[in-house]
């Protein structure tokens, strides 16, 4: 965690030891699961979506401390969310990642989210990192599209 800038891996931490979003919805009318084999990581997903808005997110599963506390910083990023608005960050999160420019306006789209800025220093990290925001892309993309059907 050295590499990472100390309010932030507090913050990483807090959230991969103890997290209100990791618990089952009873409502909830959609998951996923996702798997980074590489690190063991498995993570299940549910939502409860409303017309175009994220009402509620919550996740299950294990991993290391990166993937628990990137996914439960992502559910409060993006939780009360439009869909449009979620696959908007997720792209920004993704972008800030992969290193490529993210403007200010971007970042304060990110909220906390921003606490993995520098997790590329940590090339092993990058997809517990990345893998909650992966899952929900695709689970948006699939939701967008039947409800265009
Ligand atoms: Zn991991």
């Amino acid at each position: 965690m050295s590499e990472l800038d100390d309010l932030y891996s507090d913050l990483i931490m807090e959230h991969s030891m103890c997290s209100c979003n990791k618990k089952s919805l009873a409502c909830a009318n959609c998951s996923a699961m996702g798997k980074n084999p590489n690190c063991g990581d498995e993570i299940k997903l549910e939502f409860i979506l409303k017309d175009n808005l994220i009402e509620d997110m919550s996740f299950g599963g294990h991993g290391c401390a990166i993937s628990q506390s990137s996914t439960s910083i992502m559910i409060d990023t993006l939780r009360g969310k439009t869909i449009e608005e979620a696959q908007d960050i997720i792209s920004i999160f993704i972008k800030m990642i992969n290193r490529e420019e993210v403007s200010e306006e971007e970042k304060e789209k990110l909220g906390n989210s921003i606490a993995f800025e520098n997790i590329s220093n940590m090339p092993a990290r990058v997809k517990c990192a990345l893998l909650a925001w992966h899952t929900t892309r695709n689970i948006l993309n699939d939701t967008l599209k039947n409800n265009s059907k």
